[in-house]
């Protein structure tokens, strides 16, 4: 008998030690999750100060390397459609109902912009230059990159392709 009370009490007192340690565990699983999530957050505000400092010699025309500058040229790219778009927003929203006119249209498919290309994928053949030769149809808003031939936007401050500046 006495050894029965013993040993349910040595059984409870292992129980409570386990619950214990399951409770250090979470406790040590959490601090570590917290660490890592610290070491992440730095690392995001690290990239940020490296994305800042990229463009900013970028568009200082002071970053030669042309990966990045592709890499700058496409986000001012997309900056620039991001502001046309917004724009685009706020009038759509500023339209008021005017009770002679058609439905607003509806929204065609958005085709976003095509990523920019790791290689000039036309390579225009000199001295066979007429503009009369028809080709391919070029679409009516693009226009070749002063630089390397890349079709780009009509108003765009720079090529996504070769990532210099234009005009
Ligand atoms: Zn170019």
């Amino acid at each position: 008998m006495a050894d029965f009370v013993e040993s349910a009490k040595h059984l409870v007192s292992a129980a409570v030690s386990r619950t214990t340690w399951e409770a250090q565990k979470q406790l040590r699983i959490r601090n570590k999750q917290g660490e890592i999530d610290q070491l992440l957050k730095q690392r995001q505000l690290l990239l940020e100060e490296l994305a800042t400092a990229a463009m900013t010699l970028y568009q200082q025309g002071a970053l030669s390397q042309p990966q990045l500058a592709r890499v700058c040229a496409g986000i001012l790219e997309l900056d620039a459609d991001l502001r046309n778009r917004e724009q685009q927003l706020q009038e759509i929203k500023n339209e008021t109902y005017q009770p002679e006119q058609f439905a607003p249209q509806p929204p065609r498919d958005y085709t976003p912009p095509p990523v920019a290309p790791t290689a000039p994928t036309t390579q225009q053949a000199p001295g066979t230059g007429g503009a009369s030769t028809g080709g391919t149809p070029r679409a009516a808003d693009k226009v070749p990159c002063p630089h390397c031939g890349q079709l780009v936007r009509v108003r765009a401050l720079y090529c996504s392709n070769c990532g210099k500046k234009i005009g």
